[in-house]
C-alpha cells in the first residue's frame, strides 16, 4: 500500500515537474480536475475530453465552431502535433482534414502507418480567427490538456509539424529550418520537428526533407 502511495506521489511529482518544464506553473481550476485525472495509469483520453468540456477558458471559444480535441490511437507510438485547427477542421471537429491534412495522411502512409495507428493533435484545440498564430494566453489555457493527452498516450515519438508546434513544444525560437530532422528529448519522448504540410503545399520542393525525417521516424519506431 505504502509502495503504491509512494509510486503515485513520485509519478505525480514527475508530472507536475513536466508541466512546470513546459512553462505551466498552475493547473487551471486544479480544484475541478477529477481526482481520477491525477491517478496515473487510470487516466484516459475520454477523461481528458470530459474535463475539457465545452471549453471557454480562452477567447478562441468565441469564434470557433467546434473544439478539435485530436484523434487516433490512444496507445500510439507516434504522435503528430500541428498548430491549430483551420477552417475545415473547425467545421468537422477533426484535426488535419483539409488540404494540408490530406497531405499529412499521405506522409503518415509513406511509412506504412495509417491515421488510425497514430495520434494527431494540435497545440490549440480551437481555430484562431483568420488562421492567425495562437497567442500565448491561448496556448497557456490549452497546454494542460495537450500535456494530459501526451501523458495518457505516452508516445515514443512526437513529430512536431511546423515552426509553431516545434517552437512551442521545445520552448525555443530557433527556426524550423534549423530544428527539422533533429532529435530532441521531451521528458523521455523523442521529438522530431519537420515542415508543416501546409508549408509543403506552397513549397513542394521541400517534401524531400520531410521524407528524410519520416524515414528517421520509421527507423526509430522499428528500433524501439
Ligand atoms: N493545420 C494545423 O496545424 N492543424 C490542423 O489541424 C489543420 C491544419
Amino acid at each position: 500500500m505504502d509502495e503504491n502511495i509512494n509510486g503515485l506521489i513520485s509519478d505525480l511529482r514527475t508530472y507536475l515537474e513536466y508541466l512546470e518544464g513546459m512553462g505551466i506553473t498552475s493547473l487551471p481550476g486544479a480544484e475541478d480536475v477529477p481526482e481520477k485525472a491525477l491517478r496515473l495509469g487510470t487516466l484516459t483520453l475520454a477523461d481528458v475530453r470530459k474535463e475539457l468540456g465545452d471549453c471557454k477558458r480562452c477567447k478562441l471559444h468565441r469564434t470557433r465552431k467546434t473544439i478539435v480535441f485530436g484523434e487516433g490511437n490512444e496507445k500510439a507510438s507516434l504522435m503528430f502535433i500541428g498548430e491549430g485547427p483551420g477552417y475545415d477542421e473547425d467545421v468537422q471537429g477533426r484535426p488535419f482534414v483539409g488540404k494540408a491534412g490530406q497531405l499529412l495522411t499521405k506522409i503518415i502512409e509513406s511509412i506504412n502507418l495509417s491515421r488510425e495507428e497514430v495520434y494527431i493533435a494540435n497545440i490549440v484545440k480551437c481555430r484562431p480567427p483568420q488562421n492567425r498564430n495562437p497567442e500565448s494566453d491561448e496556448i497557456e489555457s490549452c497546454s494542460p490538456f495537450l500535456m494530459k493527452q501526451i501523458w495518457v498516450i505516452q508516445p515514443k515519438i512526437i513529430c512536431a509539424l511546423g515552426t509553431f508546434s516545434a517552437q512551442t513544444l521545445l520552448r525555443t525560437d530557433t527556426k524550423i529550418t534549423a530544428l527539422r530532422g533533429k532529435l530532441f528529448d521531451l521528458e523521455g519522448i523523442k521529438v522530431i520537428p519537420t515542415y508543416h504540410p501546409a508549408f509543403l503545399l506552397r513549397n513542394p520542393e521541400r517534401k524531400r526533407e520531410v521524407w528524410e525525417d519520416m524515414k528517421q521516424i520509421a527507423e526509430l519506431i522499428r528500433g524501439q
